[in-house]
């Protein structure tokens, strides 16, 4: 029966053991607005746009009305934060309940900045309207790049003051998860509960992601093998588009495969494989050329905390893991080729294509040029910049790869893997912050036009040209905060 704007709520979280959530409920805001809702995510979702903007709607997306047939609840989990373990959960999220959506997808709905739960520690509970309308707008972003991500369903500002480094507005983001587990969940039960527990987390995660492991007489393992296939999927994705996570701590990856808290991400605009944004990740820890190795590490995490399933004799559990772990760098290098050549245009296997990629991203880092822009370059036929086109190694490599396509059969078919491949608009950090600044005074024309670009983002159409641009060089690095 739909009611509710359209809501079908499940709870099957709280049908795992109790260890793993604590229910409470968000703490109601003083004037809720909607400032920001996603009309077409909202439809694909079964929920009418109309009723959610209504007044009890509205009550429902600011966690000020719980709506009938949910058991809202806070997730338990630990994580490693920069290399150092430590207990987490959700200090300012609350878990509304899973939606069913009219194609039988579940996903969860969870509500950011709802308020404290039995995991803030010493925080508030609370988030502000900057980051979550980022949080909104990259999300989205991803989404239409084509990169497995969480959604954002809508923003919500509170009409409460939040108190960081200044007053600033409160606000609540809605968002959608295939689910919320995360590598913590799992080193959460392993190093707190017992193996009952972490195999009823195991089997939900089975049931919930990845049905056809269940048939398999090592379900377990063949689970870890499929999360790590995920995630290599994934990270290749994110390279391959120039996105750096910022926090890729072990809390911070979805068991699922989808890109999952944005806090201090952003997208590269010169290329640069050491790049970093955040302001906290002073070492560079999570710095673009090491989200790969990261993913490792964070699985490695995941499988040590899958051992007790994985095989009763511990040394035998040890090496199926570190069998199946020793897959994802190869997962990884031979994805990540074929999204290279796919980015050259390069429909065939040729042994040299690796130095060919390689001495390509050289050439971008030696001259800073903007890796989206370098691709498009070459897509289009347009000229690079004046530093790369005079560089004697540029012409060589451009005749190299020229010769390359040459031998490629289906020219047309070579040239439409390239548009494809190759995005002409991407969040880039100074539009992003343009759309922010001029959200929070009010306007948020900038900010929907900008998502409307976002949303087509492989088109090379006349109203896109601005959104190409590469930045005015800075003499200050940009910085992102979480
Ligand atoms: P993150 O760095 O976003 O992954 O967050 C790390 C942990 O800090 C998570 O457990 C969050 O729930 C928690 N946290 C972040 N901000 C707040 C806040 N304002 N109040 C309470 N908990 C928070
Ligand atoms: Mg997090
Ligand atoms: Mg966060």
């Amino acid at each position: 029966q739909p009611k509710e704007a359209g809501w079908r709520f499940d709870n099957s979280y709280t049908r795992l053991p109790h260890m793993l959530f604590s229910e409470v409920r968000p703490t109601p805001v003083r004037s809720p607005e909607i400032v920001k809702l996603n009309d077409a995510y909202a439809e694909q979702l079964g929920l009418d746009a109309g009723s959610l903007y209504s007044e009890h709607g509205t009550a429902v997306l600011a966690g000020n009305v719980i709506p009938e047939g949910t058991l809202p609840l806070a997730q338990a989990y630990a994580g490693h934060q920069f290399g150092h373990f430590t207990m987490l959960g959700d200090g300012r999220a609350i878990l509304l309940g899973e939606h069913i959506a009219p194609d039988g997808k579940r996903v969860d709905i969870q509500w950011k900045g709802s308020g404290r739960t039995p995991y803030s520690r010493s925080g508030d509970g609370r988030a502000t309207l900057g980051p979550m309308l980022r949080e909104y707008l990259i999300s989205e972003a991803m989404h239409s790049l084509g990169i497995p991500t969480t959604r954002s369903l809508a923003v919500v500002a509170t009409g409460e003051p939040v108190y960081r480094e200044a007053e600033l507005p409160g606000a609540i983001l809605v968002r959608t998860a295939a689910s919320h587990i995360r590598v913590g969940t799992f080193q959460y039960v392993a190093n707190w509960g017992d193996k009952e527990q972490l195999r009823q987390l195991a089997d939900y995660t089975i049931d919930r992601h990845y049905p056809s492991c269940a048939e398999d007489n090592q379900r377990y393992l063949s689970m870890l093998r499929e999360i790590i296939e995920r995630q290599a999927q994934l990270i290749v994705k994110w390279q391959l588009a120039g996105f750096i996570h910022g926090v890729m701590n072990t809390d911070n990856m979805a068991i699922s495969g989808e890109t999952i808290d944005y806090g201090p991400c952003a997208f590269m605009d010169a290329y640069d494989e050491a790049a970093v944004f955040s302001s906290i990740d002073r070492q560079g820890r999570y710095a673009y050329r090491n989200q790969p190795g990261i993913a490792a590490w964070n699985l490695a995490r995941l499988a040590e905390s899958l051992l007790p399933l994985i095989h009763d004799q511990e040394d035998k559990a040890i090496e199926l893991a570190e069998e199946a772990l020793a897959q994802f760098g190869e997962r990884y290098q031979s994805l990540w080729l074929a999204g290279m050549r796919a980015k050259l245009g390069l429909m065939q296997k040729h042994d040299q294509d690796h130095s060919l990629v390689n001495d390509w991203l050289a050439l971008l880092q030696r001259h800073g040029a903007d890796y989206t822009n370098a691709f498009l370059a070459l897509t289009y036929n347009r000229k690079q910049t004046k530093a790369l086109e005079q560089d004697d190694n540029y012409k060589q490599w451009l005749s190299a790869w020229h010769n390359r396509r040459e031998q490629e059969e289906n020219a047309a078919a070579s040239q439409r893997l390239m548009t494809g491949s190759n995005p002409v608009i991407i969040p880039r950090n100074h539009r992003v912050e343009e759309a922010l600044t001029a959200a929070m005074q009010g306007d948020y024309g900038v900010m929907d036009d900008l998502l409307d670009k976002l949303a087509d983002p492989y088109e090379l159409t006349p109203d896109k040209e601005a959104f190409c641009q590469a930045p005015e060089p800075s003499p200050i690095p940009y910085r992102t905060y979480c």
